[in-house]
């Protein structure tokens, strides 16, 4: 099994670049935002008290975001791997992550980190604010989402960056140039 994590920035192009992922590739992705905002529809119980936090911008429980992931991928009938989407959030996910995949007999393969500056990633957001129209892809709540990645979410970058499976792609380009990158980095491990 392959286990791939999408790493970056709100506004990196992260959902974007997955959904191309993981058909060139055939993998399950796994977006925790995505899971999230589904139990909200479905106004399940977890979906209740998730609507507040994520309507501010701020980070779900680590237990109640790891259970997610341990409850999709355990359902999963995909035999060939997994597209993390949105997850680690923070290093204590990330240990969380390598300790569940260690029970596998696993480990993160590869994490792809989309980098791109600032401004350029404000302007995606709110452009896609008036295209989705995402509860929390208001101004303020935008901001407060970067001021958790950067003091929660960022540190992961430096976690993996010791376990040497990093691999860095330029965001800052249109979207096929930035899937091509991600290809090419791929393409080198024998998936
Ligand atoms: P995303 O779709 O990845 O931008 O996530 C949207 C929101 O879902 C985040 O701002 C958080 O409130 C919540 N969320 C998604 N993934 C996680 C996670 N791994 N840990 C905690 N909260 C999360």
């Amino acid at each position: 099994m392959i286990y791939i994590a999408l790493f970056g920035p709100p506004g990196a192009g992260k959902g974007t670049q997955a959904k191309k992922i993981i058909e060139k590739y055939n993998l399950e992705h796994i977006s925790t935002g995505e899971i999230i905002r589904r139990e909200i529809a479905d106004k399940t119980e977890l979906g209740k008290q998730a609507e507040n936090i994520i309507n501010k911008g701020h980070l779900l429980s680590d237990e109640l975001v790891i259970a997610l992931l341990e409850d999709t991928m355990s359902k999963s009938h995909n035999r060939k791997g997994f597209l993390l989407d949105g997850f680690p959030r923070n290093v204590k996910q990330a240990k969380d992550l390598d300790a569940m995949l260690a029970k596998r007999g696993a480990s993160l393969n590869v994490l792809i980190n989309i980098k791109a500056p600032s401004n350029c990633l404000m302007r995606r957001m709110l452009k896609r604010a008036g295209e989705e129209g995402r509860p929390d892809d208001t101004p303020e709540v935008i901001e407060n989402r970067f001021k958790v990645y950067e003091n929660q979410t960022q540190p992961v970058e430096e976690y993996y960056k010791c376990k040497g499976i990093t691999l860095d792609v330029d965001g800052n380009k249109d979207v096929d140039s930035v899937f091509e990158q991600i290809v090419q980095l791929l393409d080198t491990f024998n998936f």
